[in-house]
């Protein structure tokens, strides 16, 4: 009853102040506070240390990495001031996936690393991770995995227990938690937009997925970053009219920067006997 009363007070003020904020997603977006994601965020990356997520510590690696993405952050933050970026890169070769988590925490699997040709398509996933953070697409994950009833408790401070579960529910998921074809098809333009920005050629993400499609039939880790909805070939394509349209232009490819960071990967993943996902 209380809590009928309470959500009802909740979608009422909240469809008062955006005046058209009408789906669960919306009431979720309007209602998490930047400082919760940030402290879900942090949650999230504790249930993975617990859970014996393994990272990269070289500071060659990670301080490259972290570089790409800084670049993309520039954007990204005139869109979203005041996210705290945290970028990981995750040891694990025979992972090809990468994913962002709330509060601007985004993490990349070696394995990716190792799959890229060049760092425009790492850039491109960069933007797109970026992406599904500045448009607060976790929101509608959060509705998704523990229903709006829970999200909203969070919300409201109601049950700081409930912050502390839905963590654990996130970091379970990791990387399997889906984003809508909608959102992911956003975050795709964003990932576009945000490598020309920064120079990029932003052909670099198509580039990326292009080169997913043709070798996951060969290496099912491929499959894992193009597992998302909706399918790739009607991604790349909406990306292609996305990138004339927006006359988006950028130059930079940077393979002989990313080059030299695969090779100590490679060497790393071979000193400790695991095979990575890719041949190259
Ligand atoms: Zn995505």
């Amino acid at each position: 009853m209380l809590r009928t009363s309470v959500r009802a007070l909740v979608l009422s003020s909240v469809v008062g102040v955006a005046g058209c904020v009408h789906t669960s997603e919306g009431v979720a977006k309007a209602l998490v506070s930047d400082e919760q994601e940030a402290q879900l965020g942090a949650q999230v990356k504790q249930e993975l240390d617990k859970q014996g997520t393994k990272y990269i510590q070289d500071p060659e690696i990670v301080n490259y990495v972290r570089g790409v993405a800084q670049k993309i952050f520039v954007s990204a933050d005139k869109d979203r001031p005041g996210v705290k970026w945290q970028v990981y890169v995750i040891d694990d070769p025979k992972q090809v996936n990468a994913f962002a988590t709330p509060g601007g925490y985004l993490y990349v699997f070696s394995g990716l690393l190792l799959a890229a040709d060049n760092e425009a398509q790492l850039a491109g996933v960069w933007g797109h991770e970026a992406g599904h953070v500045v448009a607060r697409h976790s929101a509608r994950q959060m509705v998704d995995a523990m229903g709006l009833e829970t999200v909203i408790g969070v919300a409201l401070g109601q049950n700081p227990n409930q912050l502390a579960e839905l963590a654990a529910t996130l970091a379970a998921k990791g990387a399997l938690l889906s984003y809508s074809r909608q959102d992911e098809t956003e975050a795709d333009e964003y990932g576009a937009r945000y490598s020309a920005q920064a120079r990029y050629a932003p052909q670099g993400i198509i580039q990326f997925f292009e080169k997913l499609k043709k070798m996951e039939g060969e290496q099912p880790a491929f499959a894992k970053y193009l597992s998302d909805h909706p399918a790739t070939e009607d991604r790349i394509k909406h990306l292609q009219e996305y990138i004339s349209e927006k006359h988006l232009s950028g130059t930079v490819l940077g393979a002989e920067r990313l080059q030299p960071v695969k090779q100590r990967l490679m060497a790393q993943a071979h000193a400790t006997g695991v095979k990575p996902a890719t041949p190259n």
